[in-house]
């Protein structure tokens, strides 16, 4: 039998998913790809919560937010002072930042584990690019999502909505499963895909 590399992904569906009713079309892609469903639960995130799942402590990563929404403005510099009052990528990363919490505690989300091989690559793939307007024809965002930095930053919202997070390394999801579940979290993976477990 070949050697697998299981892996768990942590999968949120975030509040734009849940109102959207596209809880069951995003299960159904995960389902068809032969990934097991291990945890899932409706939920409403706290503040402490978001401030643990990104590190908004880490002046580098908030520098990279404020640059990656630079980028997003193709370097017009002038646009970028009128909307956030300042271009120094560290106060617009802290801006971003804020409005990142407020929208993953807004409403309620669906939080979930998958687990198969190779998961954590395969469901980023599902997933889609970050930026709803380049992520891939037929990914979850490239199918679902339509914000843009730029509506999202006019209409006072700034972090634009990209349907679902899914873990992108396996440390991030060993970090995000017991955040999100608790420290006590057991996964139910006590059952077989028989599906996908056939082909080996
Ligand atoms: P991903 O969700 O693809 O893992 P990130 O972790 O970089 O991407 O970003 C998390 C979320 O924060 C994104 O899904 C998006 O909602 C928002 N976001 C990321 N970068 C920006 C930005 N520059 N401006 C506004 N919102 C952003």
């Amino acid at each position: 039998m070949k050697k697998l590399n299981v892996e768990k992904s942590f999968v949120m569906i975030k509040p734009d998913g849940v109102a959207r009713g596209l809880i069951g079309k995003i299960f159904q892609r995960f389902e068809e790809q032969g990934l097991k469903l291990v945890a899932g639960r409706m939920a409403l995130a706290t503040k402490e919560q978001v401030a643990t799942h990104y590190p908004g402590e880490n002046k580098k990563w908030l520098r990279n937010l404020g640059d990656k929404t630079i980028e997003s403005y193709a370097g017009d510099l002038k646009s970028v002072e009128r909307d956030f009052g300042t271009s120094d990528t560290l106060e617009m990363g802290k801006v971003v930042y804020q409005k990142m919490i407020e929208y993953i505690t807004s409403d309620p989300i669906i939080i979930t584990v998958w687990e198969g091989n190779e998961a954590i690559n395969r469901i980023r793939k599902l997933v889609g690019s970050t930026v709803p307007t380049f992520a891939e024809v037929g990914s979850i965002r490239g199918s679902f999502a339509f914000d843009t930095p730029s509506l999202a930053v006019r209409s006072g919202r700034v972090t634009f909505k990209t349907i679902v997070h899914a873990s992108d390394s396996k440390e991030e999801a060993i970090r995000e499963i017991p955040n999100w579940f608790g420290a006590k979290y057991k996964s139910l993976n006590g059952y077989e895909r028989v599906d996908y477990v056939d082909i080996f």
